[in-house]
């Protein structure tokens, strides 16, 4: 490669003419002349050359702007004819691979659409294109990825109109596997029966609900589903919590008094607990109620047991279970029955969908940096883009 060459990054290059005025111009041909791309035969003759202006990346502060003298060849040996073609710059494209990726690294990065379109001189519109096409061009590679073993399925919010999407997350490696619009069966469907690798998921973490359960049932068949531990005890407090409601619809109002109900019994201070006591001591069934639910926290928190001592805790919970379908949180133990199995899998597990809330958290934000998405292919290349993989291209092709 010539010096000239290894500056500018693309091999082959042959400088003829650089002028330098408000931006970089350069004019350059091919240094060698190749064997034909189709039956190898050294020694083409060129035919004729033509001009072609392609962007390259930026100099400083400054445009450097290509212009490159194309030989169309045509070779003696099979009698065809082609034009020639340069690394990194791809045959009908004004701009080089390096400027592209430049363009989305700096979009990827915040930087706007509209400072990119006067920085880089393309248009705005422009800039969403190069960036739709990297970012689906890194999905289609991760497409051919398979089913995580431990997978995560939850459901957040997407738009007013759409709806809401489920997302399945990698909890092994913390990323996120995919986001589909919809929360039924019916609605995932198409996607679930086209998804490869479905039979080596080998866990599935998921909140009590039906649709889930009976969605991993059919799908995932030699997967464990495991409750989440996370929306658990999510669900025991808002059990109890309107219970408490019909109990004390004014102490029930009480912010103070609603953060030392839902905290945990160990993270209060001897002078809150002492407050607390003092509160539920006016309403004994409630008081019955509260100390029912702090012991079933705890057996939610009961995490890689092993086989024979989680079945050793089974009894006891068994029993606090069938004490609590005898009082006003029947329903919250019906729950819990009909779920037994997959919370006492969750015994056995440390994976919980604790990090897939982190990403929604996360996905909210980036909806409303976006001021919110209409399209939901866009809304989950983005997602994918920024919670599925590193957002670095290592490679220019
Ligand atoms: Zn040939």
């Amino acid at each position: 490669m010539s010096h000239a060459g290894r500056i500018i990054g693309i091999p082959g290059l042959e400088i003829e003419r650089v002028v330098r005025t408000q931006s970089i111009e350069v004019w350059a041909k091919p240094s060698f002349r190749p064997p034909c791309k189709h039956c190898q035969v050294p020694g083409l003759r060129i035919k004729a050359s033509y001009w072609r202006t392609v962007k390259h990346t930026r100099q400083g502060n400054q445009v450097l702007t290509l212009h490159l003298r194309v030989p169309k060849y045509h070779c003696r040996g099979c009698r065809r004819y082609f034009r020639h073609s340069f690394t990194g710059i791809r045959p009908r494209y004004r701009a080089s691979e390096a400027y592209r990726l430049e363009v989305f690294e700096a979009h990827d990065g915040g930087v706007t659409q509209r400072k990119l379109s006067l920085t880089h001189r393309i248009s705005p519109a422009t800039v969403e294109r190069w960036y739709q096409h990297h970012v689906s061009q890194k999905r289609s590679e991760g497409d051919r990825r398979a089913c995580p073993r431990v997978l995560g399925i939850d459901e957040h919010f997407f738009t007013r109109k759409k709806g809401y999407a489920t997302t399945f997350a990698d909890l092994r490696n913390h990323k996120i596997f995919d986001v589909q619009l919809g929360r039924s069966e019916p609605s995932l469907r198409r996607y679930l029966r086209h998804l490869e690798g479905k039979e080596r998921v080998q866990v599935v973490v998921m909140d009590l609900s039906e649709t889930y359960r009976s969605i991993a049932r059919r799908y995932f068949p030699n997967a464990t589903i495991v409750a989440d531990r996370f929306h658990v005890v999510r669900l025991i407090n808002q059990h109890f919590l309107k219970v408490w409601q019909q109990h004390d619809p004014e102490g029930r109002k009480n912010r103070g008094l609603i953060s030392l109900m839902r905290r945990h019994q160990w993270r209060l201070s001897d002078e809150q607990h002492a407050n607390l006591m003092n509160y539920l001591s006016a309403y004994p069934v409630l008081q019955k109620l509260y100390v029912a639910k702090q012991r079933l926290v705890r057996f939610m928190l009961l995490k890689t047991l092993t086989r024979s001592r989680a079945k050793a805790k089974l009894p006891a919970f068994m029993a606090l279970i069938n004490q609590l379908a005898a009082s006003p949180l029947k329903a919250l133990a019906a729950t819990l029955k009909s779920w037994l199995q997959p919370i006492v899998a969750m015994w056995r597990f440390t994976k919980s969908n604790g990090i897939t809330e982190g990403f929604h958290n996360k996905m909210e934000m980036m909806s409303r940096r976006a001021y919110g998405f209409r399209n939901f292919e866009n809304y989950r290349l983005r997602v994918l883009a920024h919670c599925g993989w590193d957002g670095i291209i290592n490679r220019v092709r």
